[in-house]
């Protein structure tokens, strides 16, 4: 059953970040996230302010310089089904495609999928563990067929998202509103690695809003795509997942972003599988040298080893796809 708060739904942004500013206020975007942490009891809201009145933070719109700002509140369902976003950035749009249910794509906004909470069942059922003020990640040693083979340290959740890798490959920028004002956000440097602060996923702090996120404009010769491996065919979070961005010129690929989802608790990017691909051409070939790289310094847990071997797939696969 929901707990007990006040609702809230302001008609400016200015009045959302001043009641966001107070203890216990949670935004509210499509609420298929939140509501479910306050029906379990993962966290308590004081106060709920819904975000849907700001008609400001919906929409995608080109920018001056030929990328594009996506409104936080634009559903994952508009991602996924933007013709000029599947033409510009597919793998923005084939990781939107990826997420969730048609359902929950319909409801699910661009800013809630990426502050949404961590999906460890620990985290999520009656454990006291160290995101939630306890004193250790019940998952190192316990069930963790699900957690992090990357990055987890002393927490090993995985980032539940499958937007957040695309955008961190495509270089956005996530645009923020808050109590001192505005600020720009790298998408790469977004969300918190357990290792610098477990008790919080992103930097937000109190009182500040996702208005936006804008994405600069695809050099020529920018191919992209997002595959993801799931335990079902039907929705389900990533087991493990590629988001993979490169520039190809005089047959070479002059940059490349690989950034794995499931695996980490944040989108992780692997340098060595972006230094396996730049510098040569685009073929088959090299599909399993830059799947072989991304799997390097893996640390699978107990259950989770099966994950290294996804790695390798999803990369090797999303490589293969672009290469035609
Ligand atoms: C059964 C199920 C399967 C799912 N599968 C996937 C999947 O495969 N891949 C995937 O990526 N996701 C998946 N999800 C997650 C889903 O995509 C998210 O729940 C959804 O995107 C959240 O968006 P929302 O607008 O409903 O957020 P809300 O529930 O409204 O908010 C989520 C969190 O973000 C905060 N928030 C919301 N908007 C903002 C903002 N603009 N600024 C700051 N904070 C904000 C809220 O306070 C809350 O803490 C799944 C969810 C469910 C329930």
């Amino acid at each position: 059953m929901l707990p007990e708060f006040n609702y809230a739904r302001p008609a400016t942004l200015d009045e959302a970040v001043r009641l966001l500013a107070a203890p216990g206020a949670r935004a509210h975007a499509g609420g298929t996230d939140l509501l479910g942490c306050l029906r379990d009891g993962v966290f308590p809201a004081a106060t709920v302010v819904s975000l849907s009145g700001l008609a400001e933070l919906t929409g995608i719109r080109k920018a001056l310089d030929g990328g594009v700002v996506v409104g936080s509140l634009t559903t994952l369902s508009e991602l996924a089904g933007s013709s000029d976003l599947a033409a510009r950035f597919p793998t923005l749009a084939a990781a939107a495609a990826a997420a969730a249910s048609p359902q929950l794509r319909n409801q699910g906004t661009l800013g809630g999928n990426l502050c949404q909470k961590p999906r460890c069942w620990y985290y999520r059922g009656e454990f006291r563990c160290a995101r939630k003020g306890g004193e250790k990640c019940f998952a190192a040693e316990g069930e963790n067929q699900f957690h992090a083979i990357f990055g987890g340290e002393v927490c090993f959740y995985v980032h539940p998202s499958d937007v957040a890798p695309a955008l961190v490959a495509l270089d956005a920028v996530v645009r923020v509103a808050g109590p001192a004002g505005g600020r720009s956000v790298p998408a790469a440097d977004f969300f918190v690695p357990p290792s610098r602060d477990y008790t919080r996923e992103t930097v937000l702090a109190a009182g500040e809003v996702v208005t936006e996120v804008a994405i600069p404009a695809p050099p020529p010769g920018t191919r992209g795509t997002y595959r993801k491996v799931r335990a079902r065919g039907a929705w389900d979070f990533a087991l493990a997942g590629a988001a993979v961005a490169v520039k190809v010129a005089g047959g070479r690929v002059e940059r490349a972003r690989v950034v794995l989802s499931g695996v980490a608790p944040v989108p992780w990017r692997v340098p060595a599988a972006e230094k396996a691909l730049t510098g040569r051409p685009l073929t088959a070939d090299a599909a399993p040298k830059a799947a072989a790289a991304a799997a390097e310094g893996a640390q699978p847990l107990a259950e989770n080893a099966y994950k290294v071997e996804l790695v390798r797939g999803v990369v090797e696969e999303a490589v293969l796809a672009l290469a035609g």
